[in-house]
């Protein structure tokens, strides 16, 4: 399943020219992979776009049928799929496992989702009407993905594209284009209709980001990414008026207060925080901690952060694997700097680790404060900081004061607060008493500049289909 080139209208398509793909934890080569062009991306649109008139046809349980071998073909290659994504991108193996049936996950409920993709019939409005709502899909959806979740992000975004009948371009993280290939190679094997799903590698990410964006046989864009690429693309979709989805930046606040089951939350903060090493959009970023239990939870965070043990993500027992790249150690970097500079205090770690390479310590920061440039960006790695608060209003008002708004976590047991706080935050997502909210029968998304859309739940199928109501008359 390395497969390293590129997957258009059902042809593995090499190119004479080329990308490495290294893995983050050595530094080797993994794959030298085709570095498509604008051309082949344009040449995949359109097989996509003849593709999907057909398929179209297809009954929602054809589709469910094609779902369910997809899917089963993953889970069975679960192993050797975790192997590629790990070397790609560096996350320890068993981790790498989870998001590879995380993805699946999706293939699976969107799969059986298709046979319910229901319309509706509305009471006329004169004696003689009768009005019928169709559920269609939107036709071709462009998909451009992130190399934090290499597998998921695609998947997330294929299942209901094909659950409700569209076709697929799909363009990877130059970074990690592996787990996206192998998973055309699945869709392959499954016996996906030639064009109907279409994987373009490429290291020009801004020429196939404004093909897929102005070709005006895309009828939509489905995106996760950092905010700045997300406007440029909202705005590349003007032209053509494309409908969008937008999974884009986070900076999730994380809440103790002072009644909260602190060992829970201390669990919490762990999955929230290290997940990924820190590498996911909806890790906290601010963990906000009530004065009175402020110096026992942070001993406590102290004393679990010890126990993580760093490496490559191949070999046993290994917690947190390398950063992907230097500029993501020297982001990190940054943020520490800037913060001990206002006066932040180093509890654990604080630099690079002695592995070398972009491997970086699990650091835990005291004393953070709003003008800390930690507390306004997403750091995207194992840093930690501490915030103390004294009430809830207090509290409500730091996390609302960015201008993301994708998840936000909170631990209380009083179950009025439980209510105020989760509807007064400012956030698509709310993980109570709880540091992981991901799964595919929610809706994932954000609102403020943390984007547009849901992925996941029924709600997920919205996105990918048009409403078209029949006004039927003389009855
Ligand atoms: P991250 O910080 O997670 O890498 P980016 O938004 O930079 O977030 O990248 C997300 C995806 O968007 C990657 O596949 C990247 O190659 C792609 N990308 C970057 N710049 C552009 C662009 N101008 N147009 C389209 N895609 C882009």
């Amino acid at each position: 399943m390395l497969e390293h080139r590129g997957y258009v209208n059902g042809e593995w398509v090499d190119s004479e020219h080329k990308f490495d793909v290294l893995n983050p934890a050595t530094g080797e080569r993994v794959a030298r992979v085709s570095n498509l062009s604008v051309q082949d991306c344009s040449a995949a649109i359109d097989a996509a776009y003849l593709a999907q008139k057909q398929y179209a046809k297809w009954t929602g349980k054809e589709r469910s049928q094609l779902l369910r071998k997809f899917y089963d073909l993953i889970v069975e290659h679960a192993d050797d799929l975790a192997t590629i994504l790990t070397a790609e991108m560096g996350k320890p193996w068993a981790e790498a496992r989870g998001e590879i049936l995380y993805g699946a996950s999706f293939i699976e409920w969107f799969g059986e989702e298709a046979k319910r993709v229901y319309g509706e019939i509305i009471p006329g409005h004169q004696r003689d009407k009768r009005i019928v709502v169709l559920k269609q899909p939107v036709g071709v959806v462009g998909a451009i993905t992130p190399w934090n979740f290499p597998n998921a992000m695609i998947a997330r975004k294929l299942a209901p594209a094909l659950a409700v009948g569209c076709s697929f371009v799909g363009r990877p993280a130059e970074l990690t284009p592996l787990s996206a290939l192998a998973l055309a190679v699945l869709a392959d094997r499954a016996g996906t209709p030639k064009g109907l799903v279409n994987i373009v590698p490429s290291l020009d990410s801004a020429g196939i980001g404004k093909e897929l964006c102005s070709n005006e046989k895309v009828a939509k864009i489905t995106f996760t990414g950092s905010t700045r690429v997300g406007k440029i693309l909202m705005a590349q979709c003007a032209g053509t008026i494309k409908k969008m989805s937008l999974e884009l930046g986070g900076n999730a606040p994380f809440m103790v207060f002072d009644d909260a089951d602190i060992d829970k939350a201390v669990d919490g903060a762990m999955i929230a925080k290290f997940r990924n090493n820190g590498q996911t959009c909806v890790c906290a970023n601010r963990i906000y901690v009530q004065a009175g239990i402020y110096d026992e939870f942070a001993g406590k965070l102290v004393a679990r952060m010890k126990d993580l043990k760093l490496g490559d993500g191949l070999a046993d027992d290994v917690d947190m694997g390398p950063l992907i790249n230097e500029a993501a150690v020297e982001k990190v970097e940054n943020h520490i700097e800037d913060a001990t500079g206002k006066g932040a205090k180093v509890l654990l770690g604080g630099g690079r680790s002695d592995r070398g390479g972009t491997f970086f310590e699990p650091t835990i920061l005291a004393n953070v404060t709003s003008d800390m440039i930690v507390n306004r960006e997403e750091t995207f790695g194992p840093l930690a900081p501490l915030v103390r608060f004294k009430t809830e209003d207090e509290v409500l008002d730091l996390a609302n004061s960015s201008e993301f708004g994708l998840a936000a976590y909170f631990y209380t047991k009083d179950i009025a607060r439980v209510w105020r706080v989760a509807e007064a935050l400012e956030v698509g997502m709310v993980g109570i008493n709880t540091g992981h909210i991901s799964t595919e029968v929610a809706p994932f998304g954000g609102v403020k500049l943390s984007g547009l859309g849901r992925e996941g739940s029924h709600y997920g199928i919205d996105d990918f289909i048009e409403i078209k109501y029949l006004c039927m008359g003389d009855i």
